[in-house]
């Protein structure tokens, strides 16, 4: 059953809930500095590419990303891009939405869009690339995800070209990475600063203790990045400064968990927004004699630790008591372990008595050692000691996947970890959209927020692979069905 109204935009005639809603998500953006996603005059961004029409689906179950238990025979109303209204079916009356079409959506599930709080869509820019992720990403029920550095000329025309509708595509936020001098060898900055050179751009700057931070982190923001990386080779004291100056201009920092000479103490202790890669927390652990031949330049490399030690809690009772987002990404340990597994398959590891490799000159001092599985028990300690957990993989999915690889990282927290599917879809919505700062705008299905929303066919409360049964996807009130999917080929990587 299904009934049209004239359609057309209602923004004159918005209930007055709704109305106070943007009211308040106004003031709030006029508070802050601006992020994408919210216009700098203060006012609600246009959206360009939703549909204006106002949509009642109605009859659905809702796993709402607030960590609520599934709610059912709610109706939520759609307009102009925002969530209008969300109720339970017989609360709400259709009177007051007279031009809205309604669709009798009796059967389906709802959770918010899914967000992948850890990708690189752009380490080298490659359009074509990029596309076909983003593509697999929002018709597999991603509707935003956090590029955590790469070539932002390119992430900036990208993050464009999704905000304005042009490629089927999520909301980009990237980030701009600050690090040590020393890192800027790797072979990646390189990539990402073509024809530049790395250190020395806006996206990837060098700092020390003699950077005017302000400007540094001002340079960031006008790259439209949405968050300041913390990356390696910087000193505790130096991290707890830039937090401090990032907190100022009103931009999160998204932070390695170990930046090296920076312990998972000092970034936790420091405020930052998110710490990325749960296995670093180990790092925490390694002996203070260790440490110090490290910081005198004796030592470097892997090192054993003992991952009882309390001090490994103490960070996490520090994250919890700060409401600091663990972005475990689960998945690239899995991927590099299984790589290397098909590395020593064919033989082209290194031999048994093999020298041990140079130390990285990327990463001063030394790092502790953790195995994948060791990830995941570290992630349950997270996860109990009430550190909210994100979703981010860090990696790609397998060769051909019809699914992106947040998938998997799902189902390494379902199956793995441990967590209850609640916290699983937590994890992939609101706790991404904390990590993005976005809390007000995104990761819930909350009155107010944007039509970020994906249907689905199997109850999402009752095991991760019913995520897979996605029938349609919003992104700010736009349609995507899963029906008109087509993988296609992926383009080949250039040289
Ligand atoms: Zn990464």
């Amino acid at each position: 059953m299904s009934r049209t109204g004239a359609g057309g935009r209602l923004a004159a005639e918005a209930p007055p809930a709704a109305t106070a809603a943007l009211a308040v998500l106004a003031a709030l953006s006029t508070l802050s500095a601006p992020v994408a996603g919210q216009s700098r005059s203060g006012e609600p961004p246009r959206n360009p590419n939703a549909d204006s029409e106002t949509t009642i689906y109605e009859g659905v179950s809702v796993l709402d990303g607030t960590g609520a238990p599934l709610l059912p025979d709610m109706s939520i109303v759609v307009r102009d891009g925002r969530i209008a209204a969300v109720d339970r079916t017989d609360g709400l009356s259709p009177e007051d939405w007279p031009e809205a079409e309604i669709e009798d959506a009796r059967g389906l599930y709802v959770i918010p869009g899914l967000i992948e709080s850890h990708t690189h869509l752009a380490t080298r820019a490659d359009r074509a690339a990029a596309e076909f992720e983003l593509n697999r990403f929002i018709y597999g029920g991603v509707t935003t995800v956090r590029d955590m550095a790469g070539d932002v000329r390119a992430l900036a025309e990208l993050q464009r070209a999704a905000l304005v509708g042009e490629i089927p595509a999520p909301d980009i936020h990237y980030a701009a990475l600050v690090a040590g001098e020393s890192f800027f060898v790797d072979p990646r900055t390189r990539s990402s600063s073509m024809g530049e050179v790395p250190g020395r751009v806006p996206w990837l700057q060098i700092v020390d203790d003699e950077t005017d931070l302000t400007e540094t982190i001002a340079l960031a923001r006008g790259t439209w990045a949405t968050g300041l990386k913390t990356y390696a080779s910087i000193e505790g004291p130096l991290l707890a400064r830039i937090a401090a100056e990032a907190r100022r201009q009103g931009i999160p920092v998204w932070s390695h968990t170990h930046v090296g000479p920076a312990l998972p103490m000092d970034v936790a202790g420091a405020g930052v927004t998110s710490m990325s890669h749960v296995c670093s927390l180990a790092s925490a652990a390694i002996p203070d004699d260790v440490m110090a031949e490290a910081l005198a330049g004796r030592r470097s490399g892997m090192v054993d630790v003992d991952l009882d030690d309390p001090r490994i809690d103490a960070v996490l009772e520090e994250m919890r008591r700060q409401g600091t987002v663990l972005d475990a990404t689960l998945k690239v340990g899995f991927f590099r372990e299984e790589r290397m597994a098909v590395l020593a398959r064919d033989s082209l590891g290194p031999p048994p008595d093999a020298p041990p490799p140079p130390p990285d000159p990327r990463r001063r001092g030394v790092r502790a050692q953790c195995s994948p599985e060791q990830g995941v028990e570290l992630t349950r300690r997270a996860w109990r000691a009430g550190v909210p957990i994100a979703a981010g993989t860090d990696a790609p999915p397998a060769p051909g996947s019809e699914w992106p690889a947040l998938y998997d990282e799902l189902a390494y927290f379902s199956k793995r970890v441990g967590m209850p599917m609640v916290d699983v879809v937590r994890a992939a919505t609101s706790h991404g959209a904390l990590a993005l700062g976005l809390a007000e705008e995104i990761g819930t299905v909350e009155e107010g927020k944007y039509a970020n929303l994906v249907f689905l066919e199997d109850d999402p409360s009752a095991g991760v692979e019913n995520l897979k049964s996605v029938l349609f996807t919003l992104k700010r009130g736009r349609r995507f069905d899963r029906q008109d999917f087509e993988l296609g080929t992926p383009p080949s990587r250039r040289p």
